[in-house]
Protein backbone atom coordinates (compact mmCIF):
# COMPACT_ATOMS: atom_id res chain seq x y z
CA UNK A 1 0.00 0.00 0.00
CA UNK A 2 2.78 2.37 0.79
CA UNK A 3 3.05 2.95 -3.43
CA UNK A 4 -0.57 5.08 -2.81
CA UNK A 5 0.80 9.08 -2.22
CA UNK A 6 -0.44 11.82 -3.11
CA UNK A 7 -0.12 13.43 -6.71
CA UNK A 8 2.85 15.72 -7.39
CA UNK A 9 1.89 19.26 -6.58
CA UNK A 10 -1.09 18.45 -4.06
CA UNK A 11 -1.36 18.58 -0.02
CA UNK A 12 -3.37 16.99 2.66
CA UNK A 13 -4.32 19.75 5.06
CA UNK A 14 -4.31 17.88 8.33
CA UNK A 15 -6.42 19.32 11.47
CA UNK A 16 -3.44 21.23 12.95
CA UNK A 17 -2.47 23.10 10.13
CA UNK A 18 -6.60 23.62 9.83
CA UNK A 19 -6.92 25.81 12.70
CA UNK A 20 -4.90 28.65 10.48
CA UNK A 21 -7.07 27.98 7.39
CA UNK A 22 -10.13 28.28 9.32
CA UNK A 23 -9.34 31.66 11.19
CA UNK A 24 -7.57 32.74 8.12
CA UNK A 25 -11.37 32.30 5.89
CA UNK A 26 -13.68 33.25 8.41
CA UNK A 27 -12.11 36.55 8.47
CA UNK A 28 -12.29 36.91 5.05
CA UNK A 29 -15.76 36.29 4.92
CA UNK A 30 -16.46 38.35 7.90
CA UNK A 31 -15.00 41.56 5.67
CA UNK A 32 -16.92 40.19 2.63
CA UNK A 33 -20.13 39.58 4.43
CA UNK A 34 -19.77 43.29 5.71
CA UNK A 35 -19.31 44.46 2.45
CA UNK A 36 -22.83 43.06 1.37
CA UNK A 37 -20.09 40.90 -1.31
CA UNK A 38 -21.93 37.37 -1.80
CA UNK A 39 -21.27 34.20 -2.35
CA UNK A 40 -21.13 32.48 -5.64
CA UNK A 41 -20.25 28.70 -5.86
CA UNK A 42 -19.42 27.12 -9.35
CA UNK A 43 -18.62 23.91 -10.91
CA UNK A 44 -14.51 22.98 -10.39
CA UNK A 45 -14.77 21.46 -14.13
CA UNK A 46 -15.94 22.99 -17.28
CA UNK A 47 -15.93 23.06 -20.55
CA UNK A 48 -12.10 23.54 -22.02
CA UNK A 49 -13.83 25.97 -24.79
CA UNK A 50 -14.41 27.99 -21.80
CA UNK A 51 -11.20 28.99 -20.25
CA UNK A 52 -9.87 28.76 -23.76
CA UNK A 53 -12.38 31.57 -25.06
CA UNK A 54 -11.83 34.13 -21.53
CA UNK A 55 -8.28 33.59 -20.78
CA UNK A 56 -6.89 33.30 -24.10
CA UNK A 57 -4.80 31.42 -26.21
CA UNK A 58 -0.85 32.06 -25.86
CA UNK A 59 -1.28 32.86 -22.48
CA UNK A 60 0.68 29.81 -20.23
CA UNK A 61 -2.47 28.94 -18.07
CA UNK A 62 -3.67 27.90 -21.36
CA UNK A 63 -1.20 26.69 -23.41
CA UNK A 64 1.19 25.02 -20.58
CA UNK A 65 -0.85 24.66 -17.25
CA UNK A 66 -4.48 23.33 -17.78
CA UNK A 67 -5.27 19.74 -16.71
CA UNK A 68 -7.40 18.84 -19.92
CA UNK A 69 -8.96 15.32 -20.45
CA UNK A 70 -11.67 13.81 -22.53
CA UNK A 71 -14.52 12.63 -20.13
CA UNK A 72 -16.37 9.22 -21.23
CA UNK A 73 -18.62 11.13 -23.64
CA UNK A 74 -15.43 12.35 -25.93
CA UNK A 75 -16.05 16.34 -24.21
CA UNK A 76 -12.84 18.58 -23.88
CA UNK A 77 -13.12 19.29 -20.03
CA UNK A 78 -10.82 21.16 -18.16
CA UNK A 79 -10.40 21.71 -14.35
CA UNK A 80 -10.64 25.18 -13.63
CA UNK A 81 -7.07 27.27 -13.43
CA UNK A 82 -8.92 30.61 -12.26
CA UNK A 83 -12.50 31.38 -11.16
CA UNK A 84 -13.65 34.56 -13.14
CA UNK A 85 -14.33 32.65 -16.42
CA UNK A 86 -17.02 30.67 -14.15
CA UNK A 87 -18.43 33.20 -12.62
CA UNK A 88 -18.76 35.28 -16.01
CA UNK A 89 -20.01 31.95 -17.39
CA UNK A 90 -22.26 31.53 -14.36
CA UNK A 91 -24.35 35.09 -14.70
CA UNK A 92 -24.28 34.97 -18.17
CA UNK A 93 -26.31 31.45 -18.31
CA UNK A 94 -28.54 32.90 -15.28
CA UNK A 95 -30.02 35.52 -17.50
CA UNK A 96 -29.59 38.76 -18.57
CA UNK A 97 -26.73 41.29 -17.76
CA UNK A 98 -28.46 44.30 -18.64
CA UNK A 99 -28.37 47.32 -15.78
CA UNK A 100 -27.44 44.40 -13.19
CA UNK A 101 -24.84 44.59 -10.04
CA UNK A 102 -23.50 41.68 -8.64
CA UNK A 103 -20.06 41.47 -6.12
CA UNK A 104 -19.69 38.21 -5.78
CA UNK A 105 -17.00 35.85 -3.96
CA UNK A 106 -16.18 32.50 -4.19
CA UNK A 107 -13.15 30.47 -2.80
CA UNK A 108 -11.54 26.97 -3.61
CA UNK A 109 -9.39 25.10 -5.38
CA UNK A 110 -7.71 25.65 -8.85
CA UNK A 111 -5.77 23.42 -10.49
CA UNK A 112 -2.50 24.21 -12.94
CA UNK A 113 0.17 21.85 -14.00
CA UNK A 114 3.48 24.05 -12.67
CA UNK A 115 6.60 23.06 -11.40
CA UNK A 116 6.02 23.15 -7.37
CA UNK A 117 7.35 24.59 -4.88
CA UNK A 118 6.99 26.82 -1.94
CA UNK A 119 3.53 28.74 -2.15
CA UNK A 120 3.17 27.31 -6.10
CA UNK A 121 1.01 23.93 -6.42
CA UNK A 122 -0.83 22.19 -8.41
CA UNK A 123 -3.92 22.20 -6.47
CA UNK A 124 -4.39 25.38 -4.91
CA UNK A 125 -6.64 27.64 -3.33
CA UNK A 126 -8.18 31.40 -4.25
CA UNK A 127 -10.15 33.93 -2.37
CA UNK A 128 -11.49 35.53 -5.57
CA UNK A 129 -14.16 38.66 -5.20
CA UNK A 130 -15.68 39.70 -8.71
CA UNK A 131 -17.80 43.24 -9.38
CA UNK A 132 -19.75 42.20 -12.20
CA UNK A 133 -22.01 45.54 -13.67
CA UNK A 134 -19.58 48.11 -12.12
CA UNK A 135 -17.67 50.60 -14.28
CA UNK A 136 -17.18 54.04 -12.10
CA UNK A 137 -13.54 54.19 -11.24
CA UNK A 138 -14.43 54.13 -7.77
CA UNK A 139 -15.03 50.55 -8.28
CA UNK A 140 -11.79 49.86 -9.02
CA UNK A 141 -10.94 51.77 -5.81
CA UNK A 142 -13.47 49.78 -3.55
CA UNK A 143 -12.05 46.33 -4.61
CA UNK A 144 -8.10 47.83 -4.44
CA UNK A 145 -9.34 48.94 -0.89
CA UNK A 146 -11.24 45.29 0.03
CA UNK A 147 -7.95 43.06 -0.86
CA UNK A 148 -5.79 45.54 1.08
CA UNK A 149 -8.09 45.59 4.27
CA UNK A 150 -8.53 41.96 4.06
CA UNK A 151 -4.45 41.62 4.00
CA UNK A 152 -4.13 43.87 6.99
CA UNK A 153 -6.78 42.30 8.83
CA UNK A 154 -4.96 39.19 8.48
CA UNK A 155 -1.74 40.91 10.38
CA UNK A 156 -0.10 41.00 7.03
CA UNK A 157 3.38 43.22 7.42
CA UNK A 158 5.28 44.15 4.52
CA UNK A 159 2.69 44.69 1.73
CA UNK A 160 3.34 46.21 -1.38
CA UNK A 161 0.26 47.34 -3.82
CA UNK A 162 1.50 47.90 -7.75
CA UNK A 163 -0.68 49.60 -9.84
CA UNK A 164 -0.76 49.72 -13.91
CA UNK A 165 -3.24 51.02 -16.60
CA UNK A 166 -3.95 49.21 -19.49
CA UNK A 167 -6.47 51.54 -20.88
CA UNK A 168 -8.80 50.01 -23.35
CA UNK A 169 -9.34 47.84 -25.87
CA UNK A 170 -8.51 50.84 -28.79
CA UNK A 171 -5.75 52.02 -26.61
CA UNK A 172 -3.85 48.77 -26.91
CA UNK A 173 -4.88 48.53 -30.61
CA UNK A 174 -2.52 51.57 -31.39
CA UNK A 175 -0.32 50.28 -29.18
CA UNK A 176 0.27 46.67 -30.36
CA UNK A 177 1.10 48.15 -33.89
CA UNK A 178 4.16 50.07 -32.68
CA UNK A 179 5.19 46.89 -29.83
CA UNK A 180 4.55 44.60 -33.18
CA UNK A 181 6.90 46.47 -35.38
CA UNK A 182 9.44 46.91 -32.64
CA UNK A 183 9.47 43.13 -31.72
CA UNK A 184 9.51 42.47 -35.72
CA UNK A 185 12.97 44.31 -35.71
CA UNK A 186 14.61 42.45 -32.32
CA UNK A 187 13.09 39.03 -33.28
CA UNK A 188 16.50 37.74 -33.30
CA UNK A 189 17.07 38.92 -29.90
CA UNK A 190 13.70 37.40 -28.59
CA UNK A 191 13.59 33.93 -26.51
CA UNK A 192 11.58 31.22 -27.88
CA UNK A 193 8.44 31.16 -26.49
CA UNK A 194 8.12 35.00 -27.41
CA UNK A 195 8.94 34.54 -30.86
CA UNK A 196 5.91 32.16 -30.84
CA UNK A 197 3.81 34.45 -28.98
CA UNK A 198 4.63 37.23 -32.00
CA UNK A 199 1.65 36.05 -34.22
CA UNK A 200 -0.75 34.72 -31.56
CA UNK A 201 -0.46 37.36 -28.80
CA UNK A 202 1.94 39.95 -28.69
CA UNK A 203 1.00 41.68 -25.74
CA UNK A 204 1.84 38.78 -23.54
CA UNK A 205 5.70 38.86 -24.45
CA UNK A 206 5.65 41.93 -21.75
CA UNK A 207 4.46 39.00 -18.99
CA UNK A 208 7.51 36.94 -20.19
CA UNK A 209 9.75 35.97 -17.07
CA UNK A 210 12.88 35.36 -19.14
CA UNK A 211 15.39 37.97 -17.60
CA UNK A 212 17.33 38.46 -21.05
CA UNK A 213 13.83 39.23 -22.72
CA UNK A 214 12.87 41.52 -19.85
CA UNK A 215 16.20 43.49 -20.00
CA UNK A 216 15.53 43.81 -23.98
CA UNK A 217 11.91 44.91 -23.08
CA UNK A 218 13.25 47.77 -21.38
CA UNK A 219 13.73 50.02 -24.33
CA UNK A 220 10.38 48.44 -26.21
CA UNK A 221 7.99 51.23 -26.71
CA UNK A 222 5.61 51.53 -23.86
CA UNK A 223 1.59 50.88 -23.33
CA UNK A 224 1.55 54.00 -20.82
CA UNK A 225 2.28 56.44 -24.16
CA UNK A 226 -0.77 55.03 -25.88
CA UNK A 227 -3.36 55.36 -23.30
CA UNK A 228 -5.99 58.22 -24.64
CA UNK A 229 -7.24 61.06 -22.78
CA UNK A 230 -9.95 59.70 -21.04
CA UNK A 231 -7.97 56.71 -20.20
CA UNK A 232 -5.23 58.80 -18.74
CA UNK A 233 -7.97 60.51 -17.12
CA UNK A 234 -9.23 57.67 -15.07
CA UNK A 235 -5.93 56.50 -14.18
CA UNK A 236 -5.04 59.61 -12.48
CA UNK A 237 -8.45 59.71 -10.87
CA UNK A 238 -7.56 56.33 -9.35
CA UNK A 239 -3.99 57.26 -8.21
CA UNK A 240 -5.50 60.29 -6.72
CA UNK A 241 -7.73 58.39 -4.86
CA UNK A 242 -5.60 55.75 -3.38
CA UNK A 243 -3.50 58.61 -1.89
CA UNK A 244 -6.51 60.14 -0.24
CA UNK A 245 -7.28 56.88 1.19
CA UNK A 246 -3.52 56.56 2.03
CA UNK A 247 -2.88 53.35 0.52
CA UNK A 248 0.42 53.13 -0.52
CA UNK A 249 1.00 52.18 -4.37
CA UNK A 250 3.67 52.19 -6.38
CA UNK A 251 3.28 52.24 -10.53
CA UNK A 252 4.64 49.03 -12.45
CA UNK A 253 4.41 50.00 -16.41
CA UNK A 254 4.88 46.25 -16.73
CA UNK A 255 2.27 45.11 -15.03
CA UNK A 256 0.32 43.53 -17.76
CA UNK A 257 -1.10 40.48 -15.38
CA UNK A 258 -1.27 36.58 -16.96
CA UNK A 259 -4.49 36.36 -17.74
CA UNK A 260 -5.72 37.86 -21.32
CA UNK A 261 -9.18 39.79 -20.52
CA UNK A 262 -7.85 42.92 -18.49
CA UNK A 263 -8.30 46.60 -19.50
CA UNK A 264 -8.13 50.08 -17.67
CA UNK A 265 -6.81 48.98 -14.25
CA UNK A 266 -4.25 45.92 -13.17
CA UNK A 267 -3.05 45.74 -9.94
CA UNK A 268 -0.92 43.02 -7.69
CA UNK A 269 -0.32 43.47 -4.19
CA UNK A 270 3.38 41.43 -3.10
CA UNK A 271 4.57 40.64 0.17
CA UNK A 272 8.24 41.30 0.67
CA UNK A 273 7.54 38.26 3.42
CA UNK A 274 7.34 35.76 0.63
CA UNK A 275 10.20 34.27 -1.16
CA UNK A 276 10.63 34.56 -4.67
CA UNK A 277 6.61 33.70 -5.30
CA UNK A 278 5.82 37.23 -3.77
CA UNK A 279 2.60 37.97 -5.38
CA UNK A 280 -0.28 37.13 -3.03
CA UNK A 281 -3.02 38.90 -4.93
CA UNK A 282 -3.58 40.06 -8.64
CA UNK A 283 -6.82 41.54 -10.46
CA UNK A 284 -7.92 44.16 -12.67
CA UNK A 285 -10.82 45.03 -14.99
CA UNK A 286 -12.19 42.97 -17.51
CA UNK A 287 -14.84 45.53 -19.44
CA UNK A 288 -14.39 43.28 -22.45
CA UNK A 289 -14.68 39.97 -21.31
CA UNK A 290 -18.48 39.01 -20.84
CA UNK A 291 -19.62 40.18 -24.30
CA UNK A 292 -16.68 38.48 -25.82
CA UNK A 293 -17.92 35.25 -23.78
CA UNK A 294 -21.27 36.14 -25.63
CA UNK A 295 -23.26 38.07 -22.81
CA UNK A 296 -24.12 41.98 -22.85
CA UNK A 297 -21.71 44.31 -22.49
CA UNK A 298 -20.83 44.57 -19.17
CA UNK A 299 -17.97 46.08 -17.37
CA UNK A 300 -16.43 43.93 -13.93
CA UNK A 301 -13.26 44.41 -11.77
CA UNK A 302 -11.96 41.46 -9.77
CA UNK A 303 -8.99 39.94 -8.07
CA UNK A 304 -7.86 36.53 -6.79
CA UNK A 305 -6.00 35.89 -3.47
CA UNK A 306 -3.51 32.67 -3.34
CA UNK A 307 -4.66 31.17 -0.34
CA UNK A 308 -1.52 29.22 0.01
CA UNK A 309 0.53 32.02 -0.34
CA UNK A 310 -1.76 34.17 2.35
CA UNK A 311 -1.46 31.63 4.84
CA UNK A 312 2.60 31.10 4.70
CA UNK A 313 2.51 35.55 5.74
CA UNK A 314 -0.89 35.30 8.06
CA UNK A 315 0.19 35.81 11.63
CA UNK A 316 0.96 33.06 14.16
CA UNK A 317 -1.58 34.17 16.33
CA UNK A 318 -4.25 32.38 13.28
CA UNK A 319 -2.57 29.24 14.62
CA UNK A 320 -4.73 28.42 17.43
CA UNK A 321 -7.98 26.75 17.38
CA UNK A 322 -10.11 27.11 20.36
CA UNK A 323 -9.85 24.75 22.63
CA UNK A 324 -12.49 22.40 24.78
CA UNK A 325 -15.06 24.58 27.25
CA UNK A 326 -16.10 21.36 28.60
CA UNK A 327 -14.42 18.02 28.73
CA UNK A 328 -16.80 14.64 29.77
CA UNK A 329 -15.31 12.49 32.26
CA UNK A 330 -17.10 8.84 32.03
CA UNK A 331 -16.75 5.67 33.52
CA UNK A 332 -19.04 2.75 33.44
CA UNK A 333 -22.01 1.75 31.79
CA UNK A 334 -24.93 3.55 32.98
CA UNK A 335 -22.47 6.58 33.03
CA UNK A 336 -21.46 6.40 29.54
CA UNK A 337 -25.24 6.26 28.29
CA UNK A 338 -25.47 9.86 30.52
CA UNK A 339 -22.27 11.07 29.67
CA UNK A 340 -23.70 10.75 25.85
CA UNK A 341 -27.44 12.34 26.74
CA UNK A 342 -25.51 15.18 28.27
CA UNK A 343 -23.51 16.03 24.89
CA UNK A 344 -26.12 16.27 22.65
CA UNK A 345 -28.02 18.62 25.52
CA UNK A 346 -24.72 21.05 25.55
CA UNK A 347 -25.16 20.76 21.53
CA UNK A 348 -27.87 23.48 22.39
CA UNK A 349 -24.88 26.09 23.63
CA UNK A 350 -22.10 27.51 21.46
CA UNK A 351 -19.62 25.51 23.14
CA UNK A 352 -16.99 22.55 22.50
CA UNK A 353 -17.51 19.47 23.71
CA UNK A 354 -15.48 16.68 24.20
CA UNK A 355 -17.05 13.35 24.99
CA UNK A 356 -13.95 10.82 26.13
CA UNK A 357 -15.23 7.25 24.38
CA UNK A 358 -12.66 5.90 25.90
CA UNK A 359 -13.26 3.89 28.92
CA UNK A 360 -10.41 4.24 30.71
CA UNK A 361 -9.71 5.18 34.10
CA UNK A 362 -10.76 8.20 35.75
CA UNK A 363 -6.84 9.77 36.32
CA UNK A 364 -6.18 8.70 32.21
CA UNK A 365 -9.31 10.89 31.26
CA UNK A 366 -8.68 13.45 33.56
CA UNK A 367 -4.95 13.76 31.81
CA UNK A 368 -6.41 13.94 28.75
CA UNK A 369 -8.95 16.54 29.59
CA UNK A 370 -5.73 18.56 30.95
CA UNK A 371 -3.80 17.86 28.09
CA UNK A 372 -6.49 19.06 25.30
CA UNK A 373 -6.74 22.84 27.59
CA UNK A 374 -10.37 22.11 28.42
CA UNK A 375 -11.51 24.85 30.05
CA UNK A 376 -13.98 23.00 32.83
CA UNK A 377 -14.73 19.13 33.26
CA UNK A 378 -17.71 17.39 33.67
CA UNK A 379 -17.38 13.96 36.07
CA UNK A 380 -20.17 11.34 35.45
CA UNK A 381 -19.44 7.97 37.61
CA UNK A 382 -21.38 4.91 39.13
CA UNK A 383 -22.66 7.18 41.95
CA UNK A 384 -23.54 10.06 39.90
CA UNK A 385 -25.24 8.12 37.20
CA UNK A 386 -27.47 6.27 39.85
CA UNK A 387 -28.99 9.74 40.68
CA UNK A 388 -29.10 10.26 37.16
CA UNK A 389 -26.41 13.29 37.96
CA UNK A 390 -23.12 14.79 37.08
CA UNK A 391 -20.93 17.40 38.33
CA UNK A 392 -19.03 19.95 36.89
CA UNK A 393 -16.33 22.49 37.64
CA UNK A 394 -13.65 24.79 36.22
CA UNK A 395 -10.68 22.55 35.48
CA UNK A 396 -7.90 24.72 36.84
CA UNK A 397 -9.61 25.81 39.77
CA UNK A 398 -8.64 23.37 42.82
CA UNK A 399 -8.09 26.05 45.01
CA UNK A 400 -11.42 27.86 45.00
CA UNK A 401 -13.19 24.78 44.56
CA UNK A 402 -16.96 26.71 44.77
CA UNK A 403 -17.47 26.68 40.99
CA UNK A 404 -18.29 22.20 41.30
CA UNK A 405 -21.51 22.06 41.34
CA UNK A 406 -24.02 18.44 41.11
CA UNK A 407 -26.59 19.03 38.81
CA UNK A 408 -29.62 16.54 37.38
CA UNK A 409 -29.59 15.52 33.73
CA UNK A 410 -33.20 16.70 34.08
CA UNK A 411 -32.40 20.65 35.62
CA UNK A 412 -31.44 22.29 32.41
CA UNK A 413 -32.33 25.36 34.02
CA UNK A 414 -29.49 25.09 36.63
CA UNK A 415 -27.04 23.76 33.83
CA UNK A 416 -27.57 26.83 31.67
CA UNK A 417 -26.77 28.97 34.41
CA UNK A 418 -23.80 27.64 35.33
CA UNK A 419 -22.47 27.61 31.99
CA UNK A 420 -23.39 30.95 31.27
CA UNK A 421 -21.97 32.10 35.27
CA UNK A 422 -18.54 30.16 34.40
CA UNK A 423 -17.47 29.47 31.14
CA UNK A 424 -17.64 33.62 29.43
CA UNK A 425 -20.67 32.81 27.25
CA UNK A 426 -22.72 35.28 25.74
CA UNK A 427 -26.44 34.47 26.35
CA UNK A 428 -27.42 35.39 22.72
CA UNK A 429 -24.65 32.65 22.16
CA UNK A 430 -27.28 29.82 23.36
CA UNK A 431 -28.88 28.56 20.51
P1 LIG B 1 2.32 33.77 -10.77
O1 LIG B 1 2.94 34.87 -11.55
O2 LIG B 1 2.85 33.64 -9.37
O3 LIG B 1 2.27 32.46 -11.51
P2 LIG B 1 -0.30 34.33 -11.69
O4 LIG B 1 -0.23 35.65 -12.34
O5 LIG B 1 -0.26 33.10 -12.53
O6 LIG B 1 0.80 34.22 -10.56
P3 LIG B 1 -3.06 34.73 -11.01
O7 LIG B 1 -3.60 33.94 -12.12
O8 LIG B 1 -3.15 36.18 -11.03
O9 LIG B 1 -1.55 34.28 -10.73
O10 LIG B 1 -3.70 34.20 -9.63
C1 LIG B 1 -3.85 35.03 -8.49
C2 LIG B 1 -3.08 34.51 -7.30
O11 LIG B 1 -3.24 33.11 -7.15
C3 LIG B 1 -1.57 34.67 -7.42
O12 LIG B 1 -1.19 35.95 -7.08
C4 LIG B 1 -1.07 33.65 -6.42
O13 LIG B 1 -1.15 34.17 -5.10
C5 LIG B 1 -2.08 32.55 -6.57
N1 LIG B 1 -1.55 31.47 -7.43
C6 LIG B 1 -1.50 31.41 -8.77
N2 LIG B 1 -0.96 30.25 -9.20
C7 LIG B 1 -0.69 29.54 -8.07
C8 LIG B 1 -0.14 28.24 -7.81
N3 LIG B 1 0.22 27.43 -8.79
N4 LIG B 1 0.01 27.85 -6.53
C9 LIG B 1 -0.34 28.64 -5.50
N5 LIG B 1 -0.88 29.88 -5.67
C10 LIG B 1 -1.04 30.31 -6.93
MG1 LIG C 1 1.16 31.67 -13.02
Amino acid sequence: MNNLKNLRGTTDLLPEQLKKWQNVENIIKDQLSRANVKEIRTPIIEMTELFIRSIGEGTDVVNKEMYTFLDRGERSCTLRPEGTASVARALINNGNLKGTFNKLWYMGPMFRYERPQAGRQRQFHQLGVEFIGYESPNSDIKIITLAWDILQKLGISELNLEINSLGDRTDRENYKIAFLKWLKDNFDDLDQDSKARINKNPLRILDTKNPDTQRLLENAPKLNQFLSEKSLERYSFIKNQLEFLKIPFVENLKLVRGLDYYSHTAFEITSSALGSQATVCGGGRYDDLIDQMGGDKTPAIGFAIGLERLILIAGTSLEKGRDPDIYIVNKGQLAESLAIALSRILSNFDLITELDLSGSSFSRQFKKANKCNAKSVVVIGDEEAKKNEFSIKLFNNSIENNNELKISIEDNAKLEEWILKNLNLNISAKK
